[in-house]
């Protein structure tokens, strides 16, 4: 095996830093193939280990997650260059403009998981004749080896809009970077942070990339999930794992707030095709500060919100926005192309400026465990000698005590989500799988929450503003 891939399977993949991107596997003698693992996060396998093959690109230099790329503010350095105007924020990375905004032309808002902006942003990229193609994630056509999702290439605004909405389901980049790499013409690829990260770092190493893919859309990203989360959800509802066909992780619940909404599966019971759902909160793997059936890749990215993207967007998760069910985006502009778009076309968009302070409101916690709590887990590896990656948040336990234990708890709710789901699997009760979790669960939640006096203020509190709201 080539020395370098042998680097990148000990250091990244056998480690479990590895979020399968599977930009290794596109690079000439590799000899790599993407596939999930046994916990159901994709990763790349070796395909001959026998041979000892050349390659042009070290593997090392385009992995996100490895010791020798560059990092988010190196790339975003080149990217968005201070000439532009842009401005540099240490959690948004560099920025144009931000907004919360979305869609009020056509039916992008209604099919789209919060505002629509994603799809509108890549519709005109298409429009506009920018680009030929989009690079974005939709339901698989065929069902062989039982995935419900891939990235796939669309060209027309129709088939872009059939992969509207998130979906927190793995996904891999190999088929499709092959794609751009064998047939000419200009694209935009959407995604979460660290896959944009793969492939601009890709893009300076292979100069077909970068002349062939145009822009970067990010999706701010609280983490990835393996395909157990989907199947979890399924199994809940009454679908079994192996029978789930469909998904729709972002069902607008009208009159509900933003962000509560709702879960769709597909599946087969007893032989008969259904259709069912449920409010996403009331099933028992949803929680997203439990993290269950999480990367571990994902505790060591200090990226939320796409800094490398040539526009982010994400949920406006703010007490301003979340009242309507119909969805808000956060939007972080860092090129002037999108940003022309987006002023260009102020009729067809509710549009606000907001501060950087806003963005960072808008994903609070998720900024918190990626930053404070990364720097912890950082700690963590060094004291007990373990390797990781370099990260720009540097390694301390100069925390409360109580928060050390959150983060700690934290780890082991996704590491033992995987096992517990699969001695659920053994026995095919997914009860099993919530008597394993419980006590975790449980003894997570008391930790974490508010203390008695924080909950006694609390109600005091409510307490004044409901009487003076009476008195007036
Ligand atoms: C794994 C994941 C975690 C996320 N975490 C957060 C979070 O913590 N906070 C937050 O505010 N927002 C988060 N988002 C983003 C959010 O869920 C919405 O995707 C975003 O607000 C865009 O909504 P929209 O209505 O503008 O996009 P839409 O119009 O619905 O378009 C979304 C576009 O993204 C593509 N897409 C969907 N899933 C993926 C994927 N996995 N990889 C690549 N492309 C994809 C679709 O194909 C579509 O083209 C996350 C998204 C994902 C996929």
């Amino acid at each position: 095996m080539n020395e370098n891939i042998k680097e990148l399977m000990n250091s990244v993949v056998q480690n479990d830093y590895c979020i399968g991107c599977g930009i290794c596997a596109t690079l000439k003698g590799s000899q790599l193939t993407m596939g999930l693992d046994e916990d159901g996060k994709f990763r790349p396998f070796e395909e001959n280990s026998t041979q000892n093959s050349k390659m042009d690109i070290n593997p090392l230099t385009v992995c996100p997650f490895s010791n020798y790329s560059k990092n988010e503010d190196e790339i975003g350095k080149i990217a968005f260059n201070l000439e532009n105007k842009a401005n540099f924020n240490e959690y948004t990375g560099y920025y144009l403009k931000n907004y919360a905004s979305y869609v009020k032309e056509g039916e992008f808002r209604k099919k789209g998981s919060s505002g629509g902006m994603g799809s509108w942003i890549a519709s005109q990229l298409l429009r506009l004749n920018l680009v030929d193609g989009i690079l974005h994630v939709k339901a698989k056509n065929d069902s062989d080896n039982n995935m419900l999702f891939e990235y796939q290439i669309s060209y027309s605004e129709a088939d872009l809009s059939k992969g509207a909405k998130s979906k927190y389901y793995p996904v891999e980049m190999s088929k499709v970077i092959n794609l751009v790499k064998e047939n000419e013409g200009r694209y935009a690829l959407i995604g979460i942070p660290c896959f944009i990260k793969s492939v601009r770092l890709l893009a300076e190493h292979d100069e077909i990339i970068r002349d062939r893919i145009k822009f970067f859309i990010g999706l701010v990203c609280g983490h990835l999930k393996s395909e157990m989360f989907a199947k979890s959800m399924g199994w809940q509802m009454g679908i079994e794992p192996a029978n789930l066909k469909s998904i729709d992780f972002r069902k607008k619940l009208v009159g509900k707030a933003a962000n509560n909404y709702g879960v769709e599966v597909t599946g087969d019971v007893k032989g008969k095709r259904v259709v069912l759902s449920s409010p996403t909160k009331s099933l028992y793997t949803t929680n997203w500060g439990h993290g269950l059936f999480k990367y571990n890749a994902c505790e060591y990215c200090d990226d939320v919100v796409g800094e490398t993207a040539d526009v982010t967007v994400g949920d406006a998760w703010l007490p301003k926005y979340t009242n309507d069910s119909m969805g808000t985006n956060v939007v972080i502009v860092r090129n002037p192309i999108i940003q022309n778009i987006i002023e260009d076309n102020r009729d067809q968009l509710f549009l606000e400026e907001i501060t950087t302070q806003e963005v960072y409101q808008s994903q609070a916690s998720g900024f918190k465990h990626r930053r404070e709590g990364l720097s912890y887990r950082l700690y963590l590896k060094d004291v007990n000698g373990e390797s990781r990656p370099n990260k720009r948040v540097q390694p301390s336990n100069d925390i409360s005590e109580k928060r050390k234990r959150v983060y700690e708890k934290r780890i082991q709710l996704y590491k033992q989500s995987f096992d517990a789901y699969k001695e659920a699997v053994k026995v095919n009760d997914f009860n099993v799988f919530v008597t394993y979790m419980n006590p975790i669960i449980k003894n997570y939640d008391k930790m974490a929450g508010p203390s008695t006096v924080r909950k006694i203020l609390r109600k005091v509190k409510r307490g004044v503003y409901l009487v003076l709201n009476k008195a007036n």
